[in-house]
């Protein structure tokens, strides 16, 4: 069985993974497998630069994220040609992650899930959507990464709202509370999960 989970910047996704690879969940990761891809010598490289130019790279090859991240600003083509190299691998290598998995289920961390649904919604059974108010995901984003105020809020702007996500949710974690309230709720959604993968 597989868990697409997912939430806005700073609602807690990543805490919530924690948790379930606590548990014994097999946790694959968009970010991680991004990260992965666009490292020096990374499968999405070359297209990269035959796309974008070398002047992407960073010294040592890698992409260089601040360049390309200023390369897309405001320029839809360029995110969209962006994109189209990066998803499909990420989908790619996700999927060939998952038939090497043997535990009773996975869960698939997947920032922008939501926003590319009709891609994800068959490669999952269950849509699990980590939710807490806007005010608390700026405060804890701030705290994480210093990044200001507006700037978070530009962030949050491009990503789903939070009733876009609760609209096609299956499971919400309602992480407005401390850890121990998220942990708690990742416990309870875990042994639901076990439940219903031994029923198929
Ligand atoms: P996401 O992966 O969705 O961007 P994170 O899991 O990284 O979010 O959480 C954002 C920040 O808030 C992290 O520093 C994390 O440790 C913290 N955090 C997450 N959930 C809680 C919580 N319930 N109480 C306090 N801090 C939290």
């Amino acid at each position: 069985m597989r868990i697409g989970l997912t939430g806005g910047i700073g609602s807690g996704k990543s805490a919530a993974a924690h948790r379930f690879a606590v548990l014994g969940a097999a946790i694959i990761d968009a970010d991680v497998i991004a990260h992965q891809i666009t490292a020096a010598g990374g499968s999405a490289m070359p297209a990269l630069i035959q796309a974008f130019g070398a002047q992407i790279c960073d010294a040592r090859g890698a992409l260089d994220r601040a360049a390309m991240r200023q390369r897309v600003f405001g320029d839809p083509q360029a995110r969209a040609r962006l994109e189209s190299i990066l998803h499909p691998r990420i989908g790619a290598v996700m999927r060939e992650a998952a038939c090497e998995q043997e535990g009773a289920y996975l869960v698939f961390v997947v920032p922008l899930l939501v926003e590319h649904l009709p891609r994800w919604r068959p490669q999952i059974d269950r849509l699990c959507v980590v939710d807490c108010p806007v005010d608390v995901q700026v405060a804890r984003v701030q705290a994480r990464s210093g990044l200001d105020v507006p700037t978070i809020h530009a962030i949050l702007a491009a990503q789903a709202t939070r009733a876009q996500r609760l609209a096609v949710a299956d499971d919400v974690i309602d992480n407005s509370g401390d850890l121990q309230d998220l942990t708690r709720q990742v416990d309870a959604l875990h042994a639901k999960y076990l439940r219903l993968a031994n029923k198929n």
